[in-house]
């Protein structure tokens, strides 16, 4: 087991939702954790990041900075979605290696998964098959730092594991109008749409694309669990192991917030892969399960929304 209680824990992309999550996680550890703001450490840039490590040398990394954006910005932001994800996975984990960080937990990415592998995804159904094409440059580089922590490990013996999050949410989650995550966007939009009166809301894509949405505190939960307990170049799935349909989706969220008029889907968005479900039996063995039902979660995120981000986004 890895003990984390005493350990300087740096936490990448502390400022993300995924980020944000892992340090209110990890204020139960009594672990020492150090985060660096863009504007200290930018982590594309080799130099900066090998300075940086070797001036505080952190025992643990949570590898949770990347870029990161919703079909749109994933499929219209293809060169900055390749290049800083293999740069930041790239230079935080040399220089991790080089500075003898302890362990290091690498965030992937259920996309990294086959378009059309066997549902629910297993680990090993990683480049068995063509990527979906709206995601590839993201799931490249991701795919790439896997690879890159697999090497250190047979390479050097470094303990650097890899956890592929399902699509996640909650508080802290980008609510930008075009780039954002399916359950950002339409809190927003039925929120802004119940604040202006009603009308109608429009649903990207036909509706019947399946996703399993993680609360992003459960993700940390999890993370922290394997962090401790997980020692090996094998992937793991982190979900709940449940899917549900766009249009159902729509309408939880519509609930959720109390919107009561129309929703209309507009086909000529893209629906990205048709379905994206985890095999979560690795992790269940692991001994770790979701506990926020996406009722209570949704509720959750559409609360934080209001608290953080209603008034700057109104
Ligand atoms: P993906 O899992 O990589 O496809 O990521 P997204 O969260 O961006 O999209 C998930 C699904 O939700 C896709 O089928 C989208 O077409 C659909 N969707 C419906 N409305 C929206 C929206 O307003 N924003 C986004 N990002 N996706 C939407």
């Amino acid at each position: 087991a890895f003990e984390l209680k005493g350990k300087t824990v740096f936490v990448a992309g502390h400022r993300g939702m995924v980020g944000a999550a892992l340090m209110r996680r990890l204020a139960r550890e009594q672990a020492d954790l150090l985060t660096a703001s863009r504007s200290e450490l930018d982590l594309r840039d080799q130099a900066a990041v090998n300075a940086w490590f070797a001036a505080k040398r952190p025992q643990a990394v949570f590898l949770a900075a990347a870029k990161v954006g919703g079909i749109v910005a994933n499929n219209t932001l293809r060169a900055e979605f390749l290049h800083d994800n293999l740069a930041i996975s790239s230079n935080v984990i040399q220089a991790a290696h080089a500075n003898r960080c302890e362990k290091l937990m690498f965030f992937g990415s259920s996309c990294i998964y086959p378009r059309l592998a066997p549902q629910p995804l297993r680990e090993d159904s990683m480049l068995t098959d063509p990527l979906e094409p709206t995601n590839e440059p993201y799931a490249i580089a991701k795919i790439a730092g896997i690879k890159m922590a697999q090497a250190y490990r047979s390479q050097y013996g470094a303990d650097f594991i890899s956890v592929m999050p399902t699509n996640l949410y909650g508080p802290g989650d980008n609510y930008h109008p075009k780039y954002s995550h399916v359950v950002a966007a339409l809190i927003r939009r039925f929120h802004e749409a119940k604040i202006s009166g009603g009308g109608k809301v429009v649903v990207w894509g036909t509706g019947t694309p399946r996703r399993e949405f993680l609360y992003v505190d459960d993700l940390a939960d999890a993370c922290i669990h394997l962090m401790k307990t997980y020692s090996s170049p094998e992937l793991v799935n982190i979900g709940t192991g449940e899917d549900i349909s766009i249009a159902e989706l729509a309408l939880m969220v519509a609930a959720a917030v109390g919107f009561r008029g129309e929703i209309s889907f507009d086909t000529s968005r893209p629906d990205g892969t048709p379905r994206k479900l985890l095999n979560v039996g690795r992790l269940s063995g692991l001994g770790w399960r979701a506990t926020t039902s996406l009722v209570d979660g949704i509720q959750l995120a559409y609360r934080a929304y209001r608290a953080d981000c209603a008034g700057r986004h109104q």
